[in-house]
């Protein structure tokens, strides 16, 4: 196994690698690009001619997407998965990733697209450090560009895994790409229609990559459910840029778009809904959803809608839940 295997150890020990760089047996180079940060590029004449960034631990609490990436580094050190693609392999957010909190200061999935320019928090020089990682990485022109951040909901879902489609003007999401996402056991992709500040809003914007937030299934006490293994198999197909093995029954993709944001606005905000509700719960019309001040209530108005990311416990003004509904 390369030393540089191992950046996610390293990333977490705070350690520079001795060697930045080193080669696998069959000459991919790793190359350590800072805290958090491996390129790998090809070995001679086997490039596909894509440009792959997988990123994790945005939110250093999430444990599953930044196991998953350290695992797909593991098998590129080791050798066992051989490279096809340029990679850039991404651990985001270190402090909060050895704290194991969400953030550290601020929500750093709130400030690429250039949000962090005013923003001093190591969040925001962390966002800035990102954003000239894959600028670099995305600098020559006429290459696919494809980028999966990957995050955990923190919450069981009705639809286990699911993905967030950045917005971008004047662009649908491809076919292709949502064929990708049911070959990576995905269930439902929440089609994004306004610009925002995540990280693949960023690339996708930016960039013009294919880019998607991914929150992955949980894995309750450690169990990890198939549809992890499913995905870690397809991120190896498209790292060797492997045909996907044809799958009899591909599991549906739902598509959805956001009816609502539920945002709180006083101290009187009341979240009506159980604690641990799952995503994408359907529910009823007329259900009472949050009550707060001067006897404002959420009631659900759309018909097939269905509640995600609700959290009571935010600040005034931010969103504690999401109402979505199917797109068609
Ligand atoms: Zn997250």
């Amino acid at each position: 196994m390369l030393a540089l295997g191992r950046l996610l150890e390293l990333t977490l020990a705070g350690r520079e690698p001795d060697e930045k760089v080193q080669f696998t047996a069959d000459g991919a180079r790793l190359r350590w690009l800072g805290e958090g940060a491996l390129e790998v590029t090809p070995a001679k004449g086997l490039d596909a001619g894509l440009d792959l960034v997988l990123s994790a631990g945005v939110h250093g609490c999430e444990i599953v997407p930044i196991e998953l990436l350290d695992q797909l580094t593991q098998a590129i050190g080791r050798g066992e998965i051989r490279p096809r693609v340029r990679l850039l392999l991404l651990f985001c957010n270190p402090p909060a990733m050895r704290q194991s909190v969400r953030r550290v200061a601020e929500d750093l999935n709130r400030l690429f697209c250039g949000k962090h320019a005013n923003g001093c928090s190591d969040e925001a020089r962390r966002a800035s450090r990102l954003e000239a990682l894959v600028a670099a990485f995305f600098r020559e022109p006429g290459r696919r560009r494809w980028h999966y951040d990957l995050h955990s909901a923190m919450r069981v879902s009705k639809l286990p895994q699911f993905a967030i489609c950045p917005w971008v003007p004047d662009r649908q999401v491809s076919s292709e790409s949502l064929m990708r996402l049911r070959h990576a056991a995905v269930d439902a992709v929440l089609l994004q229609e306004k610009p925002s500040g995540t990280f693949s809003a960023h690339t996708a914007t930016h960039h013009d990559a294919e880019a998607f937030t991914l929150e992955m299934a949980e894995a309750p006490g450690g169990v990890w459910p198939d549809c992890l293994s499913e995905f870690l198999r397809t991120a190896q197909d498209w790292i060797e840029t492997a045909e996907p093995v044809p799958k009899d029954s591909l599991r549906p993709l739902t598509t959805f778009r956001l009816a609502r944001e539920i945002i709180k606005r006083s101290e009187r905000f009341v979240l009506r809904l159980p604690a641990d509700i799952e995503n994408f719960t359907p529910l009823s019309l007329g259900t009472l959803l949050a009550e707060d001040e001067n006897g404002m209530r959420w009631v659900v108005e759309e018909r097939d809608a269905r509640i995600l990311f609700p959290l009571a416990n935010v600040a005034i003004g931010e969103r504690a839940g999401l109402i979505v509904v199917p797109r068609d």
